[in-house]
């Protein structure tokens, strides 16, 4: 991100725009629209205001002389439209004393540009590109047009209005924070977005106890905690409720499976805390994550425990509600795409398939010491897709365990590292290869897949192809 979005306020003093024609013309518009004062350079010598409406027009000071020389006190930010070849030495002037300069379609002379912008009263949404795709711009504002109701904006004035009344009424920052929730996402906010203010505003005055409208327990906020799936890395299959809790976070414990994009798309304000263990370091100990976590929810915050995958399926989120229910802290679970399942669509391995794959079994081996403790003539039915977590540095063991067991050494396994992140790899060959397989993975987290299905993946299509090629290529040689 080179250009951070801030909103500018236009009471502060005159903009002044350099340029003519209807490049000049359409920025007059929007600055007045935005209620800006505007000092107006027609460098075309031609001061039009043909169409504005007059008392919009009143705003506008027609400035004569040379731009170059103009005065710049009180000055807060400087505009170049339809300014031809002016435009480098206004954008030099105004570098030289610090403000704020825009060249119209001229990045490189711009210290700010304009963004996409949709309008609701209130509400504005500023949509860029850092200057890269205006075009791809204003297909997100439609986009994000079409989804905001007309009285957005209405909803964010009727709560402003009510602002400083609320907050006599209810000291504590997260039980107040609580309370607009309830009123924007219940009955109140309906009432507004539907234009029923009236009834809106007696809806509110009513309330009798803001603290237990807004769900105080004792006079505090109730605190919580929601253990989330945070799926295997792409942010794109975080589910809808995920997406909601992580939003909704006073403060955030995540595992180091979590990728940056999974935690970017959280509350910007929420606090963020990594427990999970990091390379060459152990983690703070689960006994310490239950405490954080019920001390969390104990001093009234909302707090997300957001997970790899899926918390239940080798996450230790069973540990964790258990710890949660003896505390009596309230609490709630929303599945996340698990690794084993993530990495199936991406590479394409059905993990059942008629008369192919009857059966699944989520497997964990952590070390060659686990893999000796598994049973593994219960995984020899040739009908049955074993995907295995955590099961690189076992892999020599896996291999021999089933092979002793007598599954075909010829059963197809799939080695899928950093499923569905950008850099992800996918390794096949057979049971018998496991182990050199493994080796050619650069980096986890990586999953195993065992079973006929693996054949029909992306990687095993590809190889047979590429070997079919090289022994045509042998064959014509
Ligand atoms: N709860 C998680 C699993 C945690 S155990 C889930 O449901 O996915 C950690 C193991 O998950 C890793 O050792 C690896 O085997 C697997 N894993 C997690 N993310 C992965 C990814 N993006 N690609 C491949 N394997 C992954």
């Amino acid at each position: 991100m080179r250009f951070l979005p801030v909103f500018l306020d236009l009471q502060t003093g005159p903009i002044l725009l350099i340029g003519g024609g209807e490049l000049a013309r359409a920025k007059l518009r929007l600055l007045l629209s935005a209620g800006a004062r505007i000092r107006w350079y027609a460098t075309d010598g031609h001061h039009d205001v043909s169409g504005l409406d007059a008392s919009d027009a009143a705003r506008i000071e027609h400035a004569q002389g040379d731009p170059l020389t103009a005065d710049l006190a009180g000055v807060i930010a400087i505009l170049c439209a339809g300014a031809g070849e002016l435009g480098s030495a206004i954008s030099a002037r105004a570098k030289a004393v610090g403000l704020p300069v825009n060249v119209m379609d001229d990045l490189a002379h711009s210290t700010f540009i304009f963004p996409a912008i949709v309008d609701r009263g209130d509400v504005i949404v500023a949509v860029g590109t850092g200057g890269a795709s205006p075009v791809v711009a204003r297909r997100v504002r439609e986009r994000i047009e079409a989804m905001l109701p007309a009285r957005t904006g209405d909803l964010a004035t009727f709560i402003g209005r009510w602002r400083k009344t609320v907050h006599a009424r209810i000291a504590e920052f997260p039980l107040r924070r609580r309370f607009w929730e309830r009123v924007v996402d219940g009955r109140i906010g309906a009432l507004v977005l539907a234009g029923r203010n009236d009834e809106a505003e007696a809806a509110l005055k009513n309330i009798a106890d803001p603290s237990a409208f807004a769900g105080a327990q004792a006079g505090r906020a109730e605190g919580r905690v929601t253990l989330v799936g945070a799926g295997p890395g792409d942010p794109d299959l975080l589910t809808v409720k995920a997406l909601r809790a992580l939003q909704d976070a006073d403060v955030i414990f995540y595992d180091e499976l979590v990728s940056p994009e999974v935690l970017d798309r959280a509350r910007r304000d929420a606090a963020r805390i990594p427990v999970g263990r990091r390379v060459g370091k152990p983690g703070i100990g689960q006994d310490a994550i239950n405490r954080l976590l019920i001390d969390a929810a104990q001093s009234g915050q909302r707090a997300v425990r957001l997970k790899g995958g899926d918390p239940f399926i080798f996450g230790r989120g069973g540990e964790e509600v258990d710890a949660l229910r003896d505390a009596n802290v309230a609490y709630s679970v929303i599945p996340g795409i698990t690794a084993g399942l993530g990495a199936a669509a991406e590479s394409e391995v059905p993990l059942t398939f008629r008369n192919e794959a009857l059966r699944i079994t989520f497997l964990t081996a952590h070390k060659a010491k686990d893999a000796e403790t598994v049973d593994w003539t219960a995984l020899t039915d040739g009908k049955m897709t074993v995907v295995v977590y955590m099961g690189m540095t076992a892999a020599p063991a896996i291999r021999a365990g089933l092979l002793a067991a007598g599954r075909s050494p010829h059963t197809p396994v799939g080695v899928f590292a950093r499923a569905t992140r950008p850099d992800s790899q996918a390794v096949v060959g057979t049971l018998d290869e496991l182990p050199a397989l493994v080796r050619e993975i650069d980096g986890g987290p990586a999953i195993l897949v065992i079973g006929d299905v693996v054949a029909h993946s992306l990687a095993w299509r590809k190889a047979n192809l590429d070997s079919l090629i090289s022994n045509f290529q042998v064959a014509a040689e």
